[in-house]
């Protein structure tokens, strides 16, 4: 198997970069045989090319003293780096770097929870610290704080948070809820963002702007720095909260559930992250595909109505969460269950829990605070090696853009031998819109067809007028190109700042489709 190494480094140079990263994290800190760099693969990888994406080694470093080190040796040998935290961002790459031969600086070592202040209700994280971390320390610990778990637990607060992930309950917009940070720059200059400038701050978790411009948001999505510890608001755990599931009968419901549910959401009448999910999506949760449907390829209409039946679902359901006393909540449920009443056919469940109380395994537990990994269950839809790739558009919230979005996803998705799998999760004025690619890893052609939709999905949907959130390493120069306007000039002003904060082009080049100069003819290479 021939070695794989950063770009236009030899053999011998690169022995000597470990040599010198060895002498910073210790031996056993340093991955680089094919056994141990295999935790770096994308597990769900789509198509061939998508295998290409692998790193010449992986280094794990202590702190922030041994980054800063590590940042000297990477900027004399010119050694592309590729950060992650706890590097479970699966669907969109995992672990893997976007240029192959980048050495992943994996952070997972570095898990620390630093503080939690119930009365501001905040934490400030390392970059190893996942949900369930932070979960299991706020109730060990007795505090009456909730999390916002994405919808797979394991994951990091800060990878999350820095890919601008979300989740259901009223603090769902994990960037919206980010406050200050730490920052190692690519000349090892270490920042504090926001009021985190003052050496004996009081307020870096509880104010977000500072004094001057704010950075925060340049390290989301972005290759300009390191992150290093992070503050997140954390939500007061409500002394009660209910939470509901409205069903719907018809496809073409969805365009009146979103005009019904849009004002709520500006309103305040529902406080969290609802989410529509489409049938097959619900069902998903429950069992796999082969329980209503042998066969290859699309699943039938007639077998898709059969298991909407035997399931008691609905072709739209709509899973949203009221918190709060208990008074309000239960003049808000009336304000909902009006609204949603008029929609021929809609059924609706229903449940109150005192705030101390959990509701049981298997539900909607995210709404509650509590992480889970029950979103895993969806690679079993397909059978085989279950694995996806997310196609995940940004659509205003009205009814008709979502019918429009839906409308072209799933005929794009059929057209490729695909099921619509897939749902909107509602912030105020817009949603996002996620539709899966389920297929099994292990056959090459489903994986291939996979990539292939992926490309499709995001032409339509820059033809249309919308653009993706966030993507796929395979699709980052290709979802960055569509945001075109004055040919370019975001991305111009990206590269720009790219150049004066890392001119060597050491930290995740061709990360979010932005290339330093020292490997920007990488860019389009997949
Ligand atoms: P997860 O929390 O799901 O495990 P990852 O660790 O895979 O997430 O991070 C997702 C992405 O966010 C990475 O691919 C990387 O681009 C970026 N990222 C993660 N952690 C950091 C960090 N500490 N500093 C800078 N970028 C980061």
């Amino acid at each position: 198997m021939t070695r794989i190494l950063p770009p236009d480094i030899s053999a011998a140079t690169f022995d000597r970069a470990l040599a010198a990263f060895e002498a910073i994290v210790g031996a056993t800190q340093v991955a680089s045989s094919p056994a141990s760099l295999a935790p770096y693969a994308d597990p769900f990888a789509p198509g061939p090319l998508a295998a290409s994406f692998v790193p010449s080694a992986a280094l794990l470093p202590a702190g922030v003293d041994e980054i800063r080190a590590i940042l000297r040796v990477a900027n004399e040998y010119r050694i592309p780096l590729w950060t992650v935290s706890t590097g479970r961002n699966f669907a969109y790459g995992g672990a893997a770097p976007r240029l192959p031969g980048s050495v992943v600086l994996d952070l997972q070592r570095m898990n620390r929870i630093l503080a939690v202040d119930e009365p501001l209700a905040y934490a400030l994280v390392e970059p190893g610290v996942s949900y369930f971390d932070l979960h299991h320390h706020l109730r060990e610990r007795g505090y009456r704080l909730w999390v916002d778990p994405p919808a797979a637990g394991w994951g990091s607060i800060v990878g999350n948070t820095l890919e601008r992930g979300f989740g259901t309950t009223a603090y769902g917009d994990h960037a919206a809820t980010q406050c200050g940070m730490e920052v190692v720059l690519a000349n090892g200059d270490v920042v504090r963002t926001g009021m985190g400038g003052i050496d004996i701050g009081t307020s870096w978790q509880a104010f977000r702007h500072g004094y001057g411009p704010s950075f925060d948001p340049m390290f989301m999505q972005s290759n300009y720095g390191i992150v290093t510890k992070m503050g997140v608001w954390l939500m007061p755990a409500p002394s009660a909260y209910l939470l509901g599931e409205i069903q719907f009968q018809r496809d073409d419901d969805l365009e009146a559930i979103v005009e019904t549910l849009r004002p709520l959401r500006l309103n305040g009448t529902i406080g969290n992250q609802a989410v529509i999910e489409g049938a097959l999506r619900r069902a998903a949760s429950i069992g796999p595909r082969s329980q209503w449907y042998r066969g290859a390829g699309v699943m039938p209409e007639s077998a898709i109505a059969s298991m909407i039946g035997k399931l008691n679902i609905g072709r739209w359901n709509l899973h949203y969460a009221l918190y709060g006393e208990r008074e309000v909540i239960d003049a808000q449920e009336v304000l909902v269950r009006r609204a949603f009443g008029r929609i021929p056919g809609a059924r609706m469940l229903s449940k109150t829990y005192d705030g101390s109380a959990e509701p049981e395994a298997g539900g909607d537990r995210n709404l509650a605070g509590i992480p889970a990994m029950t979103a895993f269950r969806m690679l079993d839809w397909r059978g085989g090696r279950g694995a996806h790739v997310d196609f995940s558009p940004v659509c205003p919230a009205t009814g008709r853009d979502a019918m429009r979005q839906y409308t072209m996803a799933k005929a794009r998705a059929n057209e490729y031998g695909f099921d619509y799998y897939g749902g909107f999760t509602a912030g105020e004025r817009h949603l996002h819109h996620i539709a899966a690619a389920i297929f099994d890893g292990s056959d090459a052609r489903q994986s291939e067809l996979a990539g292939d939709l992926l490309r499709a999905w995001m032409s339509d949907a820059h033809g249309a007028g919308y653009g993706e959130y966030r993507s796929h390493l395979v699709y980052m120069d290709f979802a960055a190109a569509r945001y075109n306007f004055n040919d370019g000039a975001l991305l111009r002003l990206s590269e720009t700042v790219k150049d004066a904060l890392d001119p060597s082009g050491i930290l995740s080049p061709g990360k979010q489709g932005i290339w330093p100069k020292a490997f920007r003819n990488w860019r389009g290479y997949t």
